[in-house]
């Protein structure tokens, strides 16, 4: 995660251009409804293993919850925070399937000292951060997850994102962690973009309309974007205040998702954990890269948006009253 910024950005324009679109009209709006049956039908009871074979310990800085604005928080406290943090990672762990996931940090692993920063990241402009976990001992490792204090009071829905980097580590392409991060953050919060309720293919729609009316946004842009997701390469192709970089996200999203949805969890995770180029997507598709990135692309292009416009732009207007609210 790393598009505070980028994200404000957006939200500026997503008001600014409100009155122009009328062209997203709606059918229905319940939300969440593509929250995937899995995770809604999980017993969680049964799958204690999951988590409870590796301990975490987690650490604060000192005085950082007396210090800290959770007005909009859904964690009113630290007990509540490290209730939602182990559901978290039990169904992370289920919706990836990704049960072993410690032997790639250290197959005796016991424990995971974590230390959590909530504080202000203003200096590198993202919304989250974990670190590369370290060796803490010859059975624990030590990693540190950041949020941005701003985004944790307005209520931003970010920790399933980072746990989704911690525990299925880094893959060969980042347009591939970062997608599965959203996906994953979707899946527990039923939240896209830290707060819409609506799906990122959905989100996606509106704000393309809503940048093209403001030169930002054309679809050379969006054709450079949608090249570069789920491609090899370990690194960030834009900065966190360019226009792209929550379209990037977005993109990321939308691909992972639909990689999912058509070859299943398994073939995904395989193709995340074992691939190292994209070569390796012939094990999803006889076609290899090209075709499915085309039939990606042939998916998005056809993708008819489901939701109420006028539903994207209350909650929106919602979201950018809380943060107006909390820096006055
Ligand atoms: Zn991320």
């Amino acid at each position: 995660m790393k598009n505070k910024i980028a994200y404000v950005l957006a939200a500026v324009l997503f008001t600014v251009s409100f009155s122009g679109c009328t062209q997203l009209k709606a059918q229905r709006t319940e939300k969440q409804e593509n929250v995937t049956e899995a995770v809604q039908n999980l017993d969680f009871s049964e799958n204690e293993d999951a988590v409870h074979q590796i301990e975490f310990k987690l650490e604060y800085p000192q005085a950082m919850w007396q210090m800290i604005d959770l007005r909009y928080a859904d964690f009113k406290n630290q007990e509540e925070f490290e209730r939602e943090f182990y559901q978290d990672v039990e169904k992370i762990i289920e919706i990836t399937g990704y049960k072993d996931w410690y032997k790639q940090y250290n197959p005796d692993m016991e424990y995971a000292r974590v230390l959590i920063k909530i504080a202000d990241m203003g200096y590198i402009s993202v919304g989250g951060k974990c670190d590369i976990p370290s060796d803490d001992t010859v059975k624990g490792i030590f990693t540190t997850i950041y949020f941005d204090k701003n985004l944790i009071a307005v209520g931003g829905q970010v920790l399933p994102h980072e746990l989704t980097h911690f525990l299925c580590g880094m893959s060969f392409s980042f347009s591939l962690a970062d997608g599965l991060a959203e996906y994953c953050n979707f899946q527990v919060t039923g939240k896209s973009r830290n707060y819409s309720s609506y799906p990122t293919d959905d989100y996606l729609k509106v704000m393309e309309v809503l940048y093209q009316e403001h030169d930002e946004f054309n679809e050379e842009v969006r054709q450079e974007i949608m090249d570069s997701v789920g491609r090899a390469g370990q690194y960030y192709p834009y900065h966190d205040d360019d226009v792209k970089s929550p379209f990037w996200y977005m993109y990321s999203e939308s691909f992972v998702t639909w990689l999912i949805n058509n070859y299943g969890m398994e073939n995904f995770m395989h193709l995340y954990r074992d691939g190292s180029s994209e070569a390796d997507y012939i094990w999803l598709d006889e076609g290899g890269f090209d075709a499915v990135k085309q039939k990606w692309c042939d998916y998005c292009n056809n993708y008819e948006p489901q939701y109420d416009y006028d539903a994207f732009y209350n909650e929106h207007l919602e979201y950018r009253d809380r943060w107006q609210e909390i820096r006055s």
